[in-house]
């Protein structure tokens, strides 16, 4: 049996240190011929020098240092136009986008335009794109299997059903770190407090999602598009313990559940082997030691940008991009010191309310409403961080 050709994009972050070990665990099944990383340059040669891809893409420029170190065997590629490149001039089965953020949309789109499997961790790609990507996979280009667990859940319990029976779909969030935090200390929360969360070890951009809660309205965006769900079919269910990864509930009333220790590889390696399933050693649930599985309402005073993801995906069109470059902006402004975390969901809020949405009916118009945002939210978030050192130093 040939083995499946795998690129690997974002291959130094969390899902693609993942990725790595599923594909460690099949060598007979799977090879590695691309990978990319924006910055850790040394991790990247070490995945080189173990997997032999024939590609990989670098955001930096030392490309003529690393043409060197790799050998004419390898074709370096750099910056982001370096990722469309390497997917476009590779030859490969799978494209695993593990990148983060709306920077990933590219790739995603050029492995569907070339009838690949996109095996989708960036769930950004169908946050902002997801109507074109769409358009592309119905008329024939591609496949998008999702990577995120609660997709891959949901997946996994409609497999063998017919999608007509189907009633509603209940994506489950842990909650995060400040499910039961007072709100009158919600002024006070600092990045270190985000970063901890209780239940997945993820990058830190997706963990201070998680904490907002914007991950889980992007997730219901993801699963809009994924499975051709309208909105008032879509529930966020909060359950703190992780164990069950979403749901699926039929018209006879049968709730359908996919459960499992909180761990990226299972999904990851799903998606990489889908429809079958591969073993993984260890990792089993024990129901016995989890005891209680709770399930509570979400509270959207406390998470006020899972009402505006869900108002984003209502609205349609280029309003989720928005939305997603608002976010991306506010988040690094947050962990870099210079935005308090309630402050997160007041960019979000200005950034649509400007925002008059156009049909998504390709990468350009996104991209030009990216651009907007991004050097409004700039402006935006300039301002607030000047009050918001004011008031940390009155604080002092
Ligand atoms: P991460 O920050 O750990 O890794 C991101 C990767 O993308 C790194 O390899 C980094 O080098 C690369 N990258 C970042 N910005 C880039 C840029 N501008 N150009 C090129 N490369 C760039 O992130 P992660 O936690 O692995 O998440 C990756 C994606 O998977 C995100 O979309 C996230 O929402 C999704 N996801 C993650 C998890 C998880 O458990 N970590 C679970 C579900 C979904
Ligand atoms: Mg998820």
């Amino acid at each position: 049996m040939n083995r499946t050709k795998i690129v690997l994009l974002g291959a130094t972050g969390s899902i693609g240190s993942s990725a790595c070990n599923c594909i460690r665990r099949f060598p007979e099944r799977f090879e590695i011929v691309g990978l990319s990383a924006n910055h850790r340059i040394p991790q990247l040669l070490d995945l080189a020098d173990e997997f032999h891809p024939k590609a990989v893409c670098v955001g930096s420029s030392q490309t003529d240092a690393l043409r060197q170190r790799l050998g004419a065997g390898v074709t370096v590629y750099n910056a982001t136009e370096g990722l469309e490149d390497l997917v476009n001039r590779t030859e490969f089965d799978i494209l695993l986008n593990a990148l983060v953020g709306a920077v990933g949309l590219r790739a995603t789109v050029a492995a569907l335009k070339k009838n690949k499997t996109v095996a989708l961790a960036n769930k950004e790609s169908l946050v902002v794109g997801g109507d074109f990507i769409n358009s592309l996979v119905q008329s024939g280009f591609g496949k998008v299997v999702p990577v995120d667990s609660e997709h891959s859940a949901i997946l996994q319990c409609l497999s063998g059903e017919n999608h007509s029976s189907v009633e509603s779909i209940l994506l489950t969030a842990s909650g995060g770190p400040f499910r039961n935090t007072p709100l009158d200390k919600f002024k006070d929360i600092v990045p270190e407090d985000a970063l901890n969360h209780p239940t997945w070890s993820m990058g830190k951009k997706i963990t201070i999602d998680s904490a907002t809660l914007v991950n889980k309205g992007f997730e219901v965006i993801e699963a809009h598009h994924l499975f051709a769900m309208p909105y008032n079919r879509l529930r966020v269910v909060i359950h703190p313990q992780s164990i069950i990864h979403s749901m699926v509930e039929f018209h006879d009333g049968a709730l359908m559940a996919q459960m499992g220790v909180p761990d990226m590889e299972l999904p990851i390696q799903f998606a990489l082997s889908y429809p079958e399933r591969l073993p993984i050693p260890s990792k089993r649930l024990n129901l016995a030691s989890v005891k209680e599985l709770t399930f509570f309402e979400p509270d959207f005073d406390r998470f006020p940008c899972l009402r505006l993801c869900l108002d984003a995906g209502r609205i349609g069109g280029t309003m989720p991009a928005v939305l997603n470059a608002a976010n991306e902006m506010a988040v690094a402004a947050f962990l870099a010191g210079e935005l308090g975390y309630i402050e997160i969901a007041a960019v979000l809020r200005s950034a649509m309310e400007r925002h008059s949405p156009q049909p998504v009916n390709g990468i350009e118009v996104v991209e030009e409403a990216d651009r907007a945002i991004r050097a409004f939210s700039t402006e935006l978030i300039g301002r607030m961080a000047e009050k918001h050192k004011g008031a940390h130093e009155r604080g002092k």
